[in-house]
């Protein structure tokens, strides 16, 4: 098989004094990460299963790096969670050990745990013994020879986001990580010198698979912000960076920075940045059409969209020369089979069809950890997956997406109606900041079209009579909302995607 990251094999590799990653001023080459990373894949190499606590920092990074090297399957711990969810994965889990930075904080959950703190800094590693544990002693063994490894060893154990229902472990082997990044590649041209700029989170596909060990298996380099600013995503642009990956709530506000007056400093410096870069990508949710215009009007340069899970990484995307366009995600990417198919098990074949998106190919994973049920649940006989998500494929290919299947397709009076148009179409009324909608039971129509509304002046509203007429007026007179209710703002999770669930609930 091919080596997952063939760029840090040795400290002392071709590519040693190339840069890796950079936080905030803290720079790490390749033969520094190789290094740092090989140390501690020997003291780690005897642990069953280890977790990181994942904050954004080098530490992180050096974390996840060694254990991929000593084959010891990664579970990434988001440390913004809560204590019942943290707990809800420790027990499923069941790590041996938790690598943090030196000055994380680790809560109780952890505290059973053998911890082992790593120091980009210092490079030192340091093992502490917790309440009960023994402590790490002397280095048991070192990277592993990756031809030591099955392709389908389990590489990293990835939580969903929870959207839908309580997070599920997804087990990624090394297989579909290598497969899913190197898609990418042929995809976008993706070569080592490009330098991502970076400022997602490190617990999930997006910020961790797609965002550092996408830079650091092609050999290129990236650089995380830390914090998301517009300015931070301008500097980096201006000098040097290549790419930027973003969820659609940073291009919103890229899209709002962009509003100001043009000759405005940070503003024409920020469209000039974006204007540069060779590639801006969204992900993890749907770009909504007035964001992806709005930048387009200032910049000249369309975001590209691509379509992933957690459990299949990715599955569509833009190319890096294809034809980018509001609201679609693209044509499924190198290697990755896709189709649409109704409820009954049929599959679509008619253009703009609607169905369920289900998915097949070297890009998914190998299962739900602890869920055989739900991991059979997910697949259909011929062992395709599906992904929970409807959408259409257009006439040349490119995938649109309606929704989720569970919370975005509402059945109201015989129709199926997307709550994603509906939502790009309130999003593009001038009073409107933020917007969702559901579907509510109603005894006349099955369900009934609610939207949410976050208003930019939540003193004056538009009235929900002008909202739905709205609707009705671009797209059809059955789309409009008959309930619109109003928001301070709309609950969203790490990622910036809307947690439909709570919506319900209030
Ligand atoms: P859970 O499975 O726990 O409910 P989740 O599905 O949000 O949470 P993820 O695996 O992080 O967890 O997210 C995958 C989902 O994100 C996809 O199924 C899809 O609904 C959505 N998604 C990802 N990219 C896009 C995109 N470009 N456009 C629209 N939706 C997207
Ligand atoms: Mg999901």
């Amino acid at each position: 098989m091919t080596l997952l990251l063939p760029a840090l094999q040795s400290p002392t590799g071709p590519a040693a004094d190339r840069e890796a990653v950079r936080f905030d001023g803290l720079r790490l080459t390749y033969g520094r990460l190789a290094e740092a990373s090989g140390a501690l894949a020997a003291r780690i190499a005897d642990a069953g299963r280890v977790a990181v606590w994942a904050a954004a920092t080098p530490e992180t990074v050096i974390a996840v790096v060694a254990a991929l090297r000593a084959g010891v399957p990664v579970v990434p711990l988001n440390p913004r969670t809560g204590d019942s969810e943290l707990a809800h994965i420790l027990a499923d889990s069941a790590p041996t050990a938790v690598l943090a930075g030196p000055h994380d904080e680790l809560p109780p959950a952890l505290a059973e745990l053998r911890q082992v703190r790593v120091d980009a800094a210092a490079g030192a590693t340091a093992d502490e013994a917790a309440s009960g544990a023994t402590a790490g002693g002397d280095p048991v063994g070192g990277p592993v020879p990756e031809s030591a490894l099955s392709p389908e060893d389990p590489a990293l154990i990835v939580y969903t986001s929870g959207t839908t229902g309580p997070p599920k472990g997804a087990v990624l082997p090394r297989r579909a990580v290598a497969a899913s990044l190197d898609a990418l590649e042929e995809a976008w041209d993706w070569t080592e010198d490009d330098v991502l700029v970076h400022a997602l989170p490190l617990f999930h596909v997006h910020g961790l698979i797609l965002g550092v060990l996408g830079p650091l298996r092609r050999g290129g380099a990236v650089r995380h912000l830390g914090r998301f600013s517009p300015d931070g995503v301008a500097r980096e642009l201006a000098s040097g960076g290549t790419m930027l990956f973003g969820v659609p709530t940073m291009y919103h506000r890229l899209a709002e920075a962009l509003d100001a007056p043009a000759g405005t400093a940070g503003r024409d410096a920020l469209a000039a940045a974006l204007a540069g870069a060779r590639l801006l990508v969204s992900g993890s949710a749907a770009l909504p059409v007035h964001d992806h215009e709005r930048i387009a009007a200032a910049t000249g340069r369309r975001v590209i969209e691509r379509y992933g899970m957690t459990e299949t990484l990715m599955n569509t995307g833009i190319r890096a020369d294809g034809a980018p366009r509001p609201g679609t995600v693209g044509p499924p990417l190198p290697g990755v089979e896709l189709r649409l198919v109704e409820d009954d098990g049929a599959v679509l074949h008619e253009p703009r069809a609607v169905g369920e998106i289900q998915v097949r190919g070297p890009n998914l994973f190998s299962g739900y950890l602890n869920r055989p049920d739900a991991t059979a649940a997910a697949h259909t006989a011929d062992g395709w997956f599906r992904t929970g998500d409807v959408g259409t494929v257009d006439e040349d290919g490119y995938v649109r997406i309606v929704g989720r299947r569970a919370t975005d397709l509402i059945k109201s009076g015989g129709y199926k109606i997307g709550a994603g148009e509906i939502e790009n179409v309130l999003l593009a009324h001038p009073g409107v900041r933020e917007a969702a909608v559901t579907g509510e039971a109603d005894a006349d129509l099955g369900e009934r079209v609610v939207a949410w509304v976050v208003p930019v002046n939540p003193g004056s509203p538009p009235a929900a009579a002008e909202l739905a007429d709205h609707v009705a007026a671009r797209l059809a007179p059955h789309k409009r909302p008959r309930t619109v209710r109003y928001l301070d703002a709309l609950p969203r999770n790490d990622l910036g995607k809307i947690m439909k669930r709570s919506l319900h609930a209030r």
